[in-house]
């Protein structure tokens, strides 16, 4: 059976899963040029292989998190060093969009050290999405764990996509966050869906977790009712102080082969080279953009965290002939 064969999806979505371990560890497992070979044909069949679309991610308030998260340099857990700082001023985000924008972004991502929002910060938000949107840019929030009114708000005000990764396995998961359960991801991308929101939703590789752990995350996201329009693929920052900050590095090879099978098994989604790029050459990058990545965040940060900075981005994208989506 062709790799095309096996990413048509089911007549009747509810009836079997799109994907199990099994067919998917068996597309990871294949030749590496085989693989490439599979995801970039069906990348091409979708999307346009020289485009990549830049988003810019600014963290609208930081630090002081309740949650464990155990690679986070925001949660109250860990002594990281971090200074917490609350809500930005409206004005004050929207004039960083408009930076972004003017840098070539399309998508602005406003993230918070949150669980999950308090209602009083819902007027805040909902003008920050209103005043980005003014500017002609998508807008992306991700504020933790959201409830149905509170996803209906943010649909209201116009938001365009929501990021809440479920970073991992749910095996796995338990290892990596002990304040929250992989359901309660799993229920505020439900609200998110049901709100009308599209939803961004990915993982972190280099937490300990194992090859089939990476497999899976990939599954349980291929298997939604509907996959995420953006899947986010996270390389680990490792944090000074934080829990997950020891563990082993990532196989370059194996991150590319995740990136392949990200884009097979979500053929129709945006796949996003997210955190850890700057430990990633150009020559890794470009085996991820070959694999079907098709999205960056530009900046020089990352939340709390670096980034490759925009010339460096600039470079890489004219040395490998892709253009931005905002100058296509
Ligand atoms: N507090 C919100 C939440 O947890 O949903 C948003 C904060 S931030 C966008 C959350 C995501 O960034 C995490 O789910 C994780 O995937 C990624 N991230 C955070 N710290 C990271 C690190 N040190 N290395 C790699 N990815 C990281
Ligand atoms: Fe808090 Fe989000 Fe960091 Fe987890 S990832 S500790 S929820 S800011």
């Amino acid at each position: 059976m062709s790799v095309q064969e096996t990413t048509t999806k089911p007549a009747d979505p509810t009836a079997i899963p799109r994907w199990t371990l099994e067919r998917a560890r068996a597309l990871y497992g294949m030749p590496f040029n085989d693989l490439l070979f599979e995801a970039q044909t069906i990348h091409r069949a979708y999307f346009d292989p020289n485009r990549v679309q830049l988003s810019r991610l600014l963290n609208i308030k930081t630090g002081g998190c309740p949650e464990d998260c155990g690679y986070c340099s925001q949660s109250s857990h860990f002594a990281t060093g971090l200074k917490a700082s609350k809500l930005m001023e409206v004005e004050q985000v929207v004039a960083e969009a408009r930076k972004a924008k003017e840098s070539g972004a399309t998508r602005y991502c406003m993230g918070a050290a949150w669980r999950s929002p308090k209602d009083r910060d819902m007027a805040a938000i909902v003008d920050m999405v209103q005043g980005v949107k003014a500017l002609g840019m998508e807008t992306c929030m991700t504020l933790g764990m959201l409830s149905p009114d509170q996803a209906e708000t943010l649909a209201a005000a116009g938001l365009d996509y929501y990021n809440h990764n479920i970073d991992t396995s749910e095996r796995f998961y338990p290892e990596v966050v002990t304040t929250r359960r992989f359901a309660d991801r799993l229920e505020t991308l439900d609200r998110v869906r049901q709100a009308g929101i599209k939803v961004c939703c990915g993982g972190i590789l280099g937490l300990g977790e194992t090859v089939d752990d990476r497999i899976d995350m990939l599954v349980t996201l291929a298997n939604l009712p509907e996959p995420p329009e953006s899947v986010p693929i996270n390389m680990l920052i490792r944090i000074p102080g934080a829990k997950l900050a020891e563990t082993g590095a990532v196989d370059p090879i194996e991150f590319v082969r995740v990136v392949a099978l990200a884009r097979l098994l979500m053929p129709q989604s945006h796949v996003r080279l997210t955190a850890g790029r700057t430990a990633m050459s150009d020559e890794m990058q470009a085996l991820c953009f070959f694999a079907g990545a098709n999205s960056i965040f530009i900046g020089d940060t990352l939340l709390t965290a670096a980034n490759p900075g925009e010339s460096q981005d600039a470079k890489l994208l004219r040395r490998l002939g892709l253009t931005a989506d905002a100058d296509a």
